[in-house]
């Protein structure tokens, strides 16, 4: 359903009296997502090339995906990372960054699509360089 068109649905909900609760569970949202709906405006993500009220939630989700990195990796961990961004395929920085992979999967439980938005690679990269035995 088109975000407009579920505003209107909400409204015509609200108009007959119906709580916030009680809309929320028709459309299987919170009531708090509700009263966001009535009361902002849709607007346009810019850079998500869709529409939203109230937050954007790819950008939401973006932030707070930097602010984790941020508070789990010390920041000299997460200078390192950026070094190892480079697209290269010189031996010695693939196999720094098999390790990197093998740190925030096992240590830090990220997931593959998390790590792969970090590093800028695809998800089948991330898989392989995890999996990777490196043999001298
Ligand atoms: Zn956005």
């Amino acid at each position: 359903m088109k975000l407009e068109e579920r505003k209107k649905k909400i409204e015509a909900l609200r108009a007959k009296g119906l709580t916030y609760e009680k809309i929320g569970e028709q459309f299987g949202i919170t009531k708090e997502r509700i009263r966001q709906i009535l009361t902002f405006k849709v607007e346009y993500c810019e850079r998500h090339k869709r529409k939203f009220i109230g937050t954007c939630i790819y950008c939401k989700t973006e932030d707070e995906y930097v602010k984790k990195v941020k508070s789990i990796l010390r920041e000299n961990i997460f200078d390192q990372i950026f070094l190892l961004i480079p697209h290269t395929r010189k031996r010695e920085v693939v196999m720094k960054r098999s390790a990197v992979i093998r740190a925030l999967k096992d240590n830090y439980h990220f997931k593959f699509s998390e790590i792969a938005k970090l590093m800028e690679r695809d998800l089948s990269t991330i898989k392989y360089l995890y999996k990777k035995q490196w043999t001298r």
